[in-house]
């Protein structure tokens, strides 16, 4: 489960960093990356640091 923060234009990955849990109003679910790139237009969107890194090494590890 992705969420993007649209006050800061940063998708996260739920549960991956400390910013799972911000104004509920100020963000939007999505079951996949491209369906949040899809809503907001790949540009507008940064993938968070923390959440990118650790998915990295998730992927790295399997
Ligand atoms: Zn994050």
């Amino acid at each position: 489960m992705y969420f993007y923060n649209l006050d800061t234009g940063t998708l996260h990955i739920e549960g991956y960093c400390g910013q799972s849990n911000p104004h509920p109003n100020h963000i939007k679910h999505f079951e996949t990356e491209q369906e949040a790139y899809a809503f907001a237009g790949r540009q507008k969107i940064h993938m968070c640091v923390d959440c990118q890194k650790k998915r990295d090494e998730k992927l790295k590890k399997v």
